[in-house]
């Protein structure tokens, strides 16, 4: 029941000419060697450079498709865009750059086969510069702490799952980078496996600081989902109470020295501070009741 009948591996790419032929080459050997069916689907995500002429010659081949897309759209739509055409009950996740070695694939089979719907990479052996890898900790602490995340490595772009688990869990935007987390919310068996990382030889890495910054946006956008997509009344009402809490004290504050010690309101700053406080705290609770609303709309349609 555990056998994976048939392998899809995706790789987006944009901009990879000189890697994609040497990468192609050594999966095909990996993935024969493995005895499965199994199909390569190259995701162009709008490259400019003729990669074309240097892999034409394997994609007139029934196990490896290419699919275009019209300017370059981001690697989480790549690979959104690549799942529509996998047939395998298996997908693999890989990166086009060779720092992913086809020589771990069969250590995410035999995971999967053991009964793990999702396995995850990491990194043991990593090869990006000092601030990330700062990043990468800080944001591991967070994740483990904040969203009980059982995973070493979630930014590790070398993952294999079993296609079932696209019916619970949805792939859209930048949220690629937490699907193994959303998979382990849905209550599938996740696990983790080692994977090599190895330096980048041809080619530049299409992220530059900025990821980091994209990727603390998508783990605030993760934390406020899975904690609170159910619940936003938690959240919001919150937030909200305590800044009405503060504009309320500081109100009865300046409305005691008005009537007992005779101080002026003209003269009072924090009259103002204290009135833009208390309809901000309303405004935000008012959000998380909208939310509330949307959310038990949503759930009574279901039923
Ligand atoms: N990629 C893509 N579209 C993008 C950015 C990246 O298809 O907009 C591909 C890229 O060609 C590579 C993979 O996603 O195959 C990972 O990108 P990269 O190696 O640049 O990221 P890094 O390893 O530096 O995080
Ligand atoms: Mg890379």
């Amino acid at each position: 029941m555990n056998t994976i009948q048939k392998i899809s591996v995706m790789i987006p790419f944009h901009d990879e000419k000189d890697n994609l032929p040497i990468l192609i080459d050594g999966l095909q050997k990996e993935l024969l060697q493995t005895g499965k069916k199994y199909e390569i689907l190259l995701i162009d995500d709008g490259s400019l450079d003729t990669y074309l002429p240097s892999i034409q010659h394997f994609v007139n081949s029934d196990t490896i498709q290419l699919i275009k897309l019209n300017r370059q759209m981001g690697k989480g739509k790549a690979l959104a865009e690549g799942i529509i055409h996998a047939s395998g009950d298996a997908i693999l996740f890989m990166d086009a750059d060779l720092q992913d070695d086809p020589a771990d694939i069969s250590s995410f089979i035999k995971k999967i086969e053991s009964g793990y719907d999702f396995v995850n990479g990491h990194r043991y052996t990593r090869k990006d510069n000092s601030i990330i890898k700062l990043y990468s900790l800080t944001a591991r602490w967070f994740l483990h702490n904040y969203l009980h995340s059982p995973f070493t490595d979630i930014n590790c772009g070398f993952k294999m799952f079993r296609k079932q688990i696209l019916e619970d869990v949805a792939l859209y935007g930048n949220n690629f980078r937490f699907l193994p987390l959303a998979a382990f919310y849905e209550g599938y068996r996740v696990g983790e496996v080692h994977v090599e990382n190895k330096p980048r030889i041809h080619g530049k890495s299409k992220y530059g600081i900025d990821k980091l910054f994209v990727g603390l946006i998508d783990m605030l956008s993760a934390y406020f989902l899975y904690k609170f997509a159910e619940k936003p009344l938690h959240f919001f009402g919150g937030v909200g109470a305590i800044l009405f809490g503060i504009g309320g004290l500081a109100l009865a504050w300046v409305t005691y020295e008005r009537i007992f010690m005779g101080v002026l309101l003209y003269r009072r700053p924090a009259l103002l501070y204290a009135i833009f406080l208390v309809i901000l705290g309303i405004q935000i609770i008012m959000t998380g009741i909208i939310g509330e609303l949307i959310v038990y709309l949503h759930n009574k349609k279901k039923i």
